[in-house]
């Protein structure tokens, strides 16, 4: 559920483009595209697929083999022979027959079966974008470090003629900063260079934070197998001697260039799905109307001070609370200024308490307050503070204010108890403080 979602970073803003004489072709794929950022634009067949496209925006296309005025293939060669569309992608989607009679034409999105399920669907549509987000960030950044100006000059030649931004250094004693500001995906790294070798410079890049995953290629006149052997173990990706071939360089760097693309993008995908869970882990122990502990965590955050308490003699104790009358807050005022009533309630409530304790919404219109290090007496005290503060407290509720009381019962641990059993006493308490008239503090 949260994998294929992450894929989409960095692709909001990005136009896909739907092609079908049918208007419901790929259903409310639309939804799904739009949360991501992604905008959906569509097409009733060929002429008008050819319009838009033309107009320029569209990042990928999806369209259906057959169309009012010709086949898919048919308007992928439209699109193929004009300039500023025969870069688009386009995911064809049509019958097993159709594919074969397709099967001469290059198809750069790729084809997929009308069977398709819509998760097959997202999935091919995410690794266009990625791809193509890695061909538009163009062919990658590199730097070479070498002592012969020659050398340098000669990389410059290549890379500049493919497309690459290039830094060259001269000085070795110079590297590290350079790779700092200038960021290389891959750095091509002489071997035998005054002061520093290649093997220390490539370790000693590898272990600074954030140069780990650069993709280094030694490029030496030194041939010897113990020194492509060395070069390997100190972390260089890749092993070539001088003089080199120009193809064969180039095609190693994109090689490892699209490695590394791949690899940061998953990278970026982790940290990402690490602040989803963290997200995803506040509210699974939070209540959603006051922002509280909800009472899952108020039991664990329980067991957890039960622990620390009988394990170092300390004392614990729990006040439970609850709102008299809420029911006819909620029969005069309507629901909603009930639940009104209830957040301001928790936030006067959070305030009182400061670093004490924490509060939790044990439930409805009760709450849990965990005391830890204070005996009965203390807690009683904390619970008459809150008791007051309620009392003199005015409440918003939409357009009126209005004012109410708690009741609250104190339990404190002893020896041998449970965690529910603590429960049961403060909850005995609070019954207490309920037929004794309500709005007041008893103590288990
Ligand atoms: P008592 O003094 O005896 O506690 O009376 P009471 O009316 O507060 O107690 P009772 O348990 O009879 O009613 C609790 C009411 O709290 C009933 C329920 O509708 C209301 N309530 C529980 N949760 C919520 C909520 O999230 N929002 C609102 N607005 N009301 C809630
Ligand atoms: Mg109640
Ligand atoms: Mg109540």
């Amino acid at each position: 559920m949260i994998l294929p979602e992450l894929s989409f970073m960095g692709m909001a803003g990005k136009t896909l483009l739907l092609v079908s004489k049918n208007p419901a072709f790929l259903g409310n794929i639309e939804n799904h595209f739009a949360r991501h950022g992604i905008g959906v634009a569509r097409a009733s067949g060929a002429k008008d697929g050819f319009v838009k496209a033309s107009a320029g925006n569209v990042d990928a296309i999806i369209c259906s083999y057959s169309l009012p005025e010709m086949t898919a293939p048919m308007f992928l060669d439209l699109l193929g022979a004009q300039r500023k569309t025969r870069d688009i992608p386009a995911l064809v989607i049509g019958s097993m027959a159709e594919e074969l009679i397709a099967k001469k034409t290059v198809i750069r999105g790729g084809w997929l079966d009308e069977g398709a399920s819509q998760k097959e669907i997202i999935a091919r549509v995410e690794s266009i974008f990625l791809e193509k987000s890695m061909l538009d960030s163009g062919p990658g950044k590199v730097m070479a470090v070498d002592d012969s100006p020659i050398a340098l000059k000669k990389f410059e030649q290549i890379l500049k003629q493919h497309g690459y931004e290039y830094m060259a250094v001269l000085d070795p004693n110079l590297a590290l900063d350079t790779v700092a500001s200038f960021k290389p995906d891959l750095i091509l790294m002489d071997q035998n260079m005054p002061n520093i070798s290649g093997f220390d410079l490539t370790r000693r890049i590898h272990t600074q934070r954030g140069m780990e995953g650069i993709k280094i290629v030694m490029v030496t006149s030194d041939q010897k197998n113990e020194t492509v052997v060395k070069a390997l173990e100190c972390g260089v990706v890749d092993f070539l001697t001088k003089p080199f071939d120009d193809e064969i360089l180039l095609a190693r760097m994109r090689a490892h260039i699209s490695n590394k693309k791949l690899f940061d993008n998953l990278a970026k995908a982790y940290s990402q799905m690490e602040k989803l869970n963290r997200k995803l882990e506040t509210i699974s122990i939070t209540d959603g109307l006051t922002g509280l502990y909800n009472h899952r965590k108020f039991v664990e955050e329980l067991v957890f001070e039960q622990g620390k308490a009988q394990a170092s003699g300390e004392p614990l104790s729990l006040v439970l609370v609850d709102i008299d009358h809420f029911k006819k807050i909620n029969d005069t005022y309507g629901h909603l200024a009930g639940d009104e009533a209830l957040r301001g309630l928790s936030k006067l409530m959070k305030k009182v308490l400061a670093e004490r304790g924490c509060a939790a919404r044990y439930g409805g219109e009760e709450f849990a307050v965990i005391l830890p290090s204070m005996e009965i007496g203390q807690a009683a005290d904390v619970a008459e503070e809150l008791r007051t503060a309620v009392e003199k407290a005015e409440f918003e509720t939409g357009n009126a204010k209005m004012k109410t009381s708690i009741s609250l019962g104190v339990g404190a641990l002893t020896e041998e108890m449970t965690t529910d059993q603590l429960i049961a006493a403060a909850d005995k308490a609070l019954y207490q403080s309920k037929i004794n008239g309500r709005n007041r503090v008893t103590c288990a």
